[in-house]
């Protein structure tokens, strides 16, 4: 990549160099915050050591660690394995804890007679050979006409740690800055203590195998010049979340003082998360014992939220109280499109600033290219702490979305566990400027109204039975209309219209509604700790989606396909200091969301971002772009000028017009213009035709991911 381009790092590092990190504005007056995960060196035991691990009434796994990681060899016997005759393989029920993105070689079966070969599930099926997968917490193997082997060995590396990733978490759910330990290792620096100053850190533990048998748990601790200073218990399988400490230091501080992190107890990665030194009194946010301006942020993502789902856009009254109290409350952009149809390419272009196309060239399996920098990096680099608790699936290290957070949780739990991990982020607050992401799919596939909404809105919704059954009901109308064609099956699409299938749709969105009632809930009480936490005086908050969903409105369901207004509308609601409540009509994009967080932050943007801040009601920008996004060649966007929008296919060097609605007229596009004698369509795809070739022109090298059978089912829990 040309080093002119915006992405690369060293023109980044050397204008980072040149201006002085924003952390150091103000220093004459303010604190310094010390990461110490870089400092920290690895005094590992040098020799092979086995650990035992209880597993199955007496019998014994063994960890063998060593500087580079640990490897865990967990031997089965022939009575452990159980059959199932459906999928014709041998299972045993095994959790195993692996990094993500380990490679097919990280674990491996032996038999006294050799290796067993791996295979990925969908594989595994065939009969003819000898073969073992790792899925869902299971090992399965198919053994071919015969009872399983007398004895083998699973081998499995569990922790891997380069010396390039020796300070980044990177363990299934946990990813961040900070440094995994094993029962026994201790991590030390030397560093100069400041007077008044204070520790802090993030503790957090995860056992290498489940189901996880009886475990004393592990103790954290740190010592300063060989003195204990802190000490916690964790058991692994009891707290799903990261705490969060404070260590007070001596009053005048220590010149040269060492400091050392260290773990004991049961095997299991033990984490600490983004070490700093800083100060020990920090006031509150918006009112530090120093001068410090600079804006919190917290952006939080209602996956799948369709914008007329809301009463400020036009939705049901009742259904979200706390989100229309919110938009009267701050800025409210009543006209928002997202970037593109899907999870994925939304967010990567929400933090790169960039149009999906730009930096995730085609093919639907590729991550966010580490070489584009994004609004994260740029925030954390400008000191900011910076957070994400999201609900996994596409938003997950695995995809590259952690790419600049500090701290990054993903987890499929529940949106109060999921919220209340981000209180406890917030909550430890260490006097840095906070960048908090939250993401949940609460209001997703699979629908789910809560016992509670069904009694209170239930009625007025007719809400009934569940959405699971509601599917099949489509298939066999889809059928039953004479629809032959496999997307029906596969992904509810080109899915016939009848007077049932429109009753069925109207039930599908009443479930999804009922979602949506639970999360203004759930949301509702984490406004109230940003409220109370003087958040939402000293910054920011942006309440948005990534897409949003179709009922059939187009022969289809749910999202991923041509951006329709139901997949692309979504509510954007900015509130925090200085904002006066105002209802803005003009056209915005998501695309505005990166120099929106810049400027929040007060750093600059890239020079060539397509989008333009958003916080003073935000510059009427030019045309409106989105796109499918599937990673087809044939993916259609559109661009949609005020009231005009088309829908186009990228094709040589032009584009071909597909789609041309009305907005004004015909909200719900149901009258195509584009093959009528209206001019319009043809005379916008002229004026945009340089624009769409430029906007899906990859800026970046592709980024292939590769999944786990773990990460695959996931996806496939959410539908994809
Ligand atoms: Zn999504």
């Amino acid at each position: 990549m040309p080093g002119s381009t915006p992405f690369s790092r060293l023109a980044t590092v050397a204008l980072a160099l040149a201006c002085a990190p924003v952390s150091s504005c103000d220093r004459s007056s303010g604190p310094e915050w010390l990461p110490l995960d870089e400092r920290l060196a690895l005094d590992a035991p040098a020799e092979r050591r086995s650990i035992p691990l209880p597993w199955r009434a007496g019998r014994s796994a063994e960890l063998v660690a060593e500087h580079g990681g640990a490897t865990l060899h967990v031997s089965i016997r022939r009575e452990d394995w159980h059959f199932k005759p459906k999928l014709g393989v041998w299972v045993v029920p095994i959790e195993l804890f692996m990094p993500p993105r380990a490679a097919d070689n990280a674990v491996r079966l032996t038999t006294p007679q050799g290796p067993v070969s791996h295979a990925r599930p969908a594989q595994l099926a065939s009969k003819d050979q000898h073969a073992f997968t790792l899925v869902e917490g299971q090992l399965a193997l198919s053994w071919p006409g015969d009872a399983p082997p007398e004895e083998s060995t699973l081998s499995c590396a569990v922790l891997e740690r380069s010396r390039s990733q020796q300070h980044r978490i990177d363990q299934g759910a946990f990813s961040g800055r900070g440094l995994t330990l094993l029962a026994g290792e201790r991590a030390s620096c030397r560093v100069d203590i400041g007077p008044g100053s204070a520790l802090r850190f993030g503790t957090a533990a995860r056992p290498f195998l489940g189901p996880v048998a009886e475990s004393d748990g592990c103790v954290f601790r740190v010592r300063l010049d060989g003195e204990i200073r802190f000490e916690h218990r964790v058991r692994p399988d009891g707290e799903p979340g990261s705490q969060w400490h404070v260590v007070p230091l001596p009053d005048d501080g220590v010149h040269g003082a060492r400091l050392d992190f260290e773990v004991e107890g049961s095997p299991a990665s033990a984490m600490f998360f983004e070490p700093t030194l800083g100060p020990r009194e920090i006031g509150r946010r918006g009112a530090r014992p120093w001068k410090d301006a600079r804006a919190d942020i917290v952006v939080f993502v209602a996956d799948t939220l369709r914008a007329d789902s809301l009463a400020a856009y036009g939705g049901q009254p009742g259904i979200t109280p706390h989100l229309d109290e919110l938009a009267g409350r701050g800025l409210c952009f009543a006209r928002a499109w997202s970037t593109a149809t899907w999870t994925l390419p939304s967010h990567v272009s929400m933090f790169s600033g960039y149009y999906p196309p730009q930096v995730l060239p085609p093919d639907a399996r590729t991550r966010l290219p580490q070489a584009v920098e994004t609004v994260a990096e740029k925030l954390a680099r400008a000191g900011y702490r910076t957070g994400a608790i999201t609900g996994g699936g596409f938003v997950s290290s695995q995809f590259g979305v952690d790419q600049g957070f500090g701290y990054f949780l993903e987890e499929s739990g529940e949106l109060d566990e999921l919220l209340s991990e981000a209180r406890g982020f917030l909550d430890a607050d260490d006097g840095r400027p906070t960048f908090l992401f939250v993401q949940t799919y609460r209001v997703h596939w699979p629908y789910h109204a809560s016992e509670r909404t069904r009694s209170e809105l239930g009625e007025r919704l007719a809400l009934r039975g569940e959405a699971d059954k509601l599917l099949d009901a489509v298939r066999d109308e889809a059928h039953a209309q004479g629809a032959t064609s496999v997307r029906v099956q596969v992904d509810m699409t080109g899915l016939p219209s009848s007077p049932r299938m429109a009753e069925l749709a109207r039930q599908m969105h009443a479930h999804y509604l009922g979602g949506v009632a639970d999360l203004d809930r759930d949301f509702a009480t984490f406004l109230e700790h940003l409220r109370s936490s003087g958040l939402l005086e000293s910054g920011y908050l942006v309440f948005t989606s990534d897409h949003g969903e179709g009922f059939c409105e187009h022969a289809a369901f749910f999202h991923g396909r041509v951006p329709f207004e139901e997949q692309m509308r979504v509510p954007l609601l900015i509130a925090g200091r200085n904002l006066t409540a105002r209802r803005i009509d003009h056209p915005v994009s998501l695309i505005d969301l990166a120099p929106t967080l810049a400027e929040m932050a007060g750093v600059q943007g890239q020079p060539d971002w397509p989008g333009r801040s958003l916080l003073s009601g935000g510059a009427k920008s030019g045309a409106i772009f989105g796109f499918e996004a599937s990673g087809n060649r044939n993916d259609s966007l559109f661009v949609l000028e005020e009231e005009k929008k088309i829908l186009c296919v990228p094709e040589g060097t032009g584009a071909r017009l597909v789609g041309a609605y009305d907005l004004a007229r015909d909200g719900r596009e149901e009258h195509d213009l584009s093959a009528t004698d209206a001019a319009w369509p043809q005379e916008l795809l002229g004026r945009h035709g340089a624009s769409i070739r430029t906007l899906i022109t990859p800026l970046v090298q592709g980024e292939a991911v590769e999944l786990d059978a773990d990460k695959l089912a996931e996806l496939r829990e959410l539908g994809y």
